[in-house]
């Protein structure tokens, strides 16, 4: 059998690239970007205020100043400041000549002069810092902003609006087919009869993969009959790029997948991994198509999907997925009691941040998974995570 690196490096070695399309930047959020964006131009791209409140010379701090002018947003100054003068100014407004500094309006008194005592100030702080963010300092125009390759997400999308990128070449999206396979399944609004349960597999795969922002054709259940099972899977082949199905690869005398697979020009690179869960996890090619065939049982179909088949269609899109994982202590000893497969234990975070096991019974305890907040690796040959040691939770 081989280990979860190897079925990691086999699929990730066979990804292809769709190509490239134009989309507009609102729609960025979980695209790969196809192409290096710069910068048009200098943020800010003049001295601006960072306050609201009077522009002047710091060396004038001590005097009584002279309002000449009200400088507002969007709207150039008039007039440079002189010596015992200065500008009233309001948040964003670009600084007038000769100022070099901006009060707090919260820390002037208005003393003015004449009868209504308008017309100058004085500052009343001890110190101030400039309140001014300079031209360029953010970013130069000609500046690389963004990469290609950057997987983009919501925190791109007021750079690209800044540079005023409003179209961007980003990697397509693979096409994506999912299919349960099961005589025992019926779809989750029926009530199942004696000896058939829920499809739960499909509807947590097209989930997660809606997360990642691919929309996945839903093929149904193929029952148990080797006939309908290649037809349903030769139907998703012409359609999609990828398939994602889930049970019948295990060594049950139904488990028909592999063989129709192979059947339909699918080659099987492997269709057992050295991990727990997922232990009968398949992936094939052929004829520019990729399969996945994950364990019938869902919370292993759930964590191959994350480990597996996610890092295959980001390499689809160009992208090496490396989803952060948080190094955390954990809260109690956790054993196992064998270790000749990598496994992957679903566990939550305390407020104090230490790591517990949740309540899990095997792969087909999906309610282990709601209250879960992560996984954490246990590697071949190890038994025994002590108490406050540090483990990596992958968040799921
Ligand atoms: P299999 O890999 O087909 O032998 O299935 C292994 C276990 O997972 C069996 O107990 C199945 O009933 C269950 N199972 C298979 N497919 C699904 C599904 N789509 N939703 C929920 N459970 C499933
Ligand atoms: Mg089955």
């Amino acid at each position: 059998m081989i280990t979860f690196e190897e079925a990691l490096k086999i699929s990730q070695d066979q990804a292809v690239v769709f190509g490239v399309e134009t989309i507009s930047f609102e729609e960025a959020a979980g695209r790969v970007l196809a192409i290096n964006i710069n910068s048009d131009m200098d943020m800010p791209p003049f001295d601006k205020s960072a306050m609201d409140g009077y522009a002047c010379r710091r060396q004038d701090l001590a005097l009584n100043l002279e309002v000449i002018e009200v400088i507002r947003a969007g709207i150039p100054p008039l007039k440079s400041i002189i010596p015992g003068t200065c500008a009233q100014i309001m948040t964003g407004a670009i600084i007038p000549e000769g100022a070099d500094t901006v009060i707090k309006v919260e820390e002037c008194e208005i003393i003015g002069v004449g009868a209504d005592r308008q017309g100058a100030i004085r500052f009343t702080g001890e110190k101030t810092a400039p309140n001014i963010c300079y031209r360029g300092e953010d970013i130069k125009t000609g500046d690389l902003v963004l990469e290609a390759g950057v997987l983009l997400d919501t925190r791109h999308i007021p750079v690209l609006a800044t540079v005023g990128k409003v179209f961007i070449d980003v990697f397509k999206f693979p096409s994506v087919g999912v299919l349960s396979t099961g005589t025992e399944l019926v779809e989750p609004g029926e009530t199942p009869g004696p000896s058939q349960i829920r499809n739960t597999n499909a509807y947590q795969m097209i989930a997660q993969l809606a997360k990642t922002g691919i929309d996945c054709d839903y093929y149904g259940i193929a029952t148990d009959d080797e006939d309908i099972t290649r037809n349903m899977i030769s139907e998703s082949l012409k359609n999609n790029d990828i398939l994602i199905l889930s049970g019948g690869i295990s060594m049950g005398e139904f488990d028909f997948v592999p063989a129709v697979l192979q059947s339909l020009g699918i080659n099987v690179a492997f269709k057992q991994v050295a991990v727990q869960p997922g232990k009968p996890t398949l992936f094939g090619t052929g004829n520019g198509k990729f399969v996945f065939g994950l364990p019938g049982n869902p919370v292993s179909s759930y964590f191959i999907l994350e480990l597996l088949v996610k890092p295959f269609i980001y390499k689809c899109m160009n992208h090496d997925w490396t989803p952060p994982v948080l190094r955390l202590r954990a809260a109690r000893q956790m054993t196992r009691k064998k270790s000749d497969r990598l496994s992957w234990m679903p566990v939550r975070i305390d407020r104090e941040g230490l790591v517990h096991e949740v309540e899990y019974h095997g792969s087909a305890h999906i309610f282990s998974l709601s209250t879960a907040d992560g996984i954490v690796p246990v590697p071949i040959g190890k038994t025994i995570i002590e108490e406050g040691e540090f483990v990596d939770v992958r968040p799921i």
